[in-house]
C-alpha cells in the first residue's frame, strides 16, 4: 500500500512522521474520513471544506489548497488502485518541542491512507443494531466544539470503551444538558409520526456530511426533516431511529437502552433511506 506523506506516495512500511509531531504529543491536527464507491469519491469538496473549517479553528495552516488537496485524495485512491474505500487524510500541527504551543511547529504535515472497510457486518443493516447510553458525555461545545474534527477522539473513545464494557459495540452520548448529543462517530436520527428528527450542532455532534446527505433524502421522499433536542424518552419512543456516518453509512438501530425501537425490527423509512443511500453513492461522486 502506498501512503501520501506530504507530496509523496511512500510503502506503508515507510510511511512515518517525527514522535516530536503535535498530532502524535497532543492530538494537535484535523482529519476527515472519506468514502470511495465506483472509483469516484463521495462528496469529496464537503470533506474538504470541513477540513479547512476545523483547521481554521484550530489556526491550523493546510499547506495544500482545495484543489491540490483533492488531486492528491484522487492520486492515493490511484495509486493503490482503490475502486471502492475508504480514505483517511489527516493534517497535523507538525514537529515542534515538548512544550504544548504550537508556535514552535512550522511545518503542518499532511497524511493520506487509502484503504478498504467494513465498518460493520452485513446483519447491522438488515437486522439492526443494539445501543446503549454511556455514562462519558460530549464535549461541552463551549470547551471544545464538537464541530472540530480534531485528532483528539478521546471524548469518543471513552464512550465507545462505555459501551463495549457494557457488551454493545455503539455509544449514545449525551450532552451536558442531558441531552442527546450524538453516537461516538455517528449522527442520530429518528422517525416518530411522519417526522424524522436529528439533534442540532448546538446539542454537541459533529456537523456530519452522511448527515447532510440525509437531509436531501428526506426532502426527496417528501417527509419532513426536523433538527430537535432529542431526550432519551423520545429515542426510546420513536417508531424507528437509524445513525449516519461516513463509515457506517445508514445503519438502522432497533434496540436503545434495553427498549425495543417500533417492533424492533429495521423500519420501512429507515430501509428506504438506506435504498436511497446506496443509489446516491453509486451515482454522485467525483471521478478519480
Ligand atoms: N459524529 C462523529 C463524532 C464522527 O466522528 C463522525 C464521522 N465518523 C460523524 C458524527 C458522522 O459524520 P460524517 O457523516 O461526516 O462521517
Amino acid at each position: 500500500m502506498k501512503v501520501y506523506i506530504n507530496g509523496e506516495h511512500v510503502d506503508s512500511a515507510d510511511a512515518k512522521i517525527s514522535v516530536f509531531d503535535h498530532g502524535l504529543l497532543y492530538g494537535d491536527g484535523v482529519f476527515e474520513g472519506i468514502r470511495i464507491y465506483e472509483s469516484c469519491v463521495f462528496k469529496l469538496d464537503e470533506h474538504l471544506e470541513r477540513l479547512e473549517m476545523s483547521a481554521k479553528a484550530l489556526m491550523l495552516k493546510i499547506p495544500l489548497s482545495r484543489s491540490e488537496l483533492s488531486e492528491a485524495v484522487c492520486e492515493t485512491c490511484r495509486q493503490n488502485g482503490l475502486v471502492d474505500g475508504y480514505v483517511r487524510l489527516v493534517v497535523t500541527r507538525g514537529i515542534g518541542d515538548l512544550g504544548l504551543s504550537p508556535k514552535l511547529c512550522e511545518t503542518p504535515q499532511v497524511i493520506i491512507i487509502a484503504d478498504k472497510i467494513q465498518l460493520y457486518p452485513d446483519s447491522y443493516y438488515t437486522d439492526g443494531m443494539k445501543i446503549i447510553t454511556v455514562a462519558t458525555w460530549r464535549n461541552n461545545p463551549a470547551a471544545l466544539p464538537p464541530m472540530i474534527k480534531s485528532l483528539n477522539y478521546l471524548n469518543n473513545i471513552m464512550a465507545k470503551m462505555d459501551a463495549q464494557n457494557a457488551g454493545f459495540v455503539e455509544a449514545l452520548m449525551l450532552n451536558d444538558r442531558g441531552c442527546v448529543a450524538e453516537c461516538t462517530g455517528d449522527n442520530v436520527f429518528i422517525y416518530f409520526k411522519g417526522v424524522i428528527y436529528t439533534t442540532p450542532t448546538s446539542a454537541g455532534n459533529l456537523k456530519g456530511i452522511t448527515r447532510e446527505v440525509a437531509f436531501n433524502i428526506a426532502e426527496a421522499m417528501g417527509i419532513p426533516l426536523k433538527e430537535a433536542e432529542l431526550t432519551r424518552y423520545d429515542l426510546w419512543n420513536a417508531e424507528e431511529c437509524f445513525l449516519t456516518g461516513t463509515a457506517a453509512e445508514v445503519v438502522p438501530v432497533t434496540e436503545i437502552d434495553g427498549r425495543e425501537i417500533g417492533d424492533g425490527k429495521p423500519g420501512a423509512t429507515t430501509l428506504r433511506f438506506i435504498e436511497d443511500f446506496r443509489k446516491k453513492v453509486s451515482i454522485e461522486g467525483t471521478m478519480l
